[in-house]
């Protein structure tokens, strides 16, 4: 071990192994943060980052701590700026990475490998700063992996069973399928959009270009309805944020969430942060909790599986979140958990 000073701190790498004992699971958290930290050399397929570009990463990591406490993080995970990687758009070999990039974010984040790749194609400051934003919410957010049964616990078998990122989870034996996906995207996005609405203002390669933005959206906001300023970005073409559709979903589920729970919560906001300390911390009993008490038993699961890996349109989203949310009669022999 040359670089990991020990557990106290919050690595690259998983949070948690689930199914292997305290003692192992410690040390295999060890040797993936190392590997986190070796992974980083540079590749064929990214170029070196210039000046600018290492300016706006340092002056997003420096306020990146305080932000993360403030939406339910105890800490920030250790990152470098090593682990941002600037892709070369001109190099054929980045052709094939294209399509892994995020939808609607020309950016991806892996959490084994701990590398955030940027395409800059395109790109002006501001927008390449609110994908690296983006990234490192994501870098952020738990990350979990189940040990094989073989208990081997070599690098394939912990990479095969990813199980938790963020609010999205993976179940047993579908690796392909994450429940909450659009809701991790839609949370992940809209932290991204709070940073750079408190900050982008006071970095200097940041600061002209935001409020130009800044100024044009003025024009499309005009509701008070947070799902309904969602909406509004889709009049914008400049609009800076992405995820539109899974934001609009997620906020309608929020405001229904406030609106029946306001014994409960005084604002918006506060049962906005019950979800991005879920995905900082890992926690999902609360919200599950919320969702169930508010619509019924089962309706947890239910949004979980309707929010899957796909493309919804904004009329889906919104109209599949609730048509349904009520439980589907339970076969006691099947009995599960809210995930
Ligand atoms: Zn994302």
């Amino acid at each position: 071990m040359e670089n990991i000073e020990g557990l106290e701190k919050k690595h690259g790498g998983p949070d948690r192994i689930i199914g292997v004992d305290n003692k192992i699971e410690a040390y295999l958290k060890l040797v993936e943060a190392e590997k986190v930290l070796k992974n980083q050399e540079l590749t064929v397929f990214e170029r070196e980052k210039t000046p600018e570009e290492m300016e706006i990463i340092y002056e997003v990591f420096e306020r990146l701590p305080d932000f993360i406490r403030e939406y339910g993080a105890d800490q920030k995970r250790f990152i470098s700026s090593k682990q941002v990687h600037i892709l070369d758009e001109t190099s054929p070999h980045t052709k094939g990475i294209r399509s892994f990039l995020e939808r609607d974010t020309p950016g991806r984040y892996s959490p084994s490998s701990g590398r955030i790749e940027i395409l800059p194609e395109g790109l002006s400051y501001v927008r390449l700063a609110h994908v690296l934003v983006h990234e490192l919410m994501h870098v952020n957010s738990f990350f979990s992996i189940t040990s094989k049964k073989d208990g081997e616990g070599t690098e394939q078998s912990l990479r095969a069973s990813f199980r938790r990122f963020g609010v999205s989870v993976n179940e047993k034996g579908k690796t392909e399928e994450s429940l909450f996906n659009f809701i991790n995207e839609a949370v992940t996005e809209e932290l991204t959009k709070r940073f750079c609405e408190k900050y982008f203002q006071d970095i200097r390669l940041l600061r002209d270009s935001f409020i130009a933005l800044k100024d044009k959206k003025k024009q499309v906001e005009f509701l008070d309805s947070p799902t309904f300023s969602v909406l509004g970005e889709l009049l914008d073409p400049q609009s800076l944020y992405s995820y539109t559709n899974e934001r609009a979903g997620f906020a309608s589920l929020v405001e229904l969430l406030y609106e029946k729970n306001k014994n409960e919560f005084d604002s918006y906001e506060d049962v906005f942060k019950l979800f991005s300390q879920a995905m900082f911390k890992g926690h999902l009993l609360p919200i599950a909790r919320l969702i169930e008490k508010t619509f019924g038993k089962g309706s947890f699961r239910t949004i979980g599986q309707k929010t899957k890996d796909e493309s919804p349109s904004v009329v889906d989203t919104l109209s599949s979140l609730y048509a349904d949310s009520s439980p589907e009669p339970k076969d006691k022999s099947k009995q599960e958990k809210p995930v």
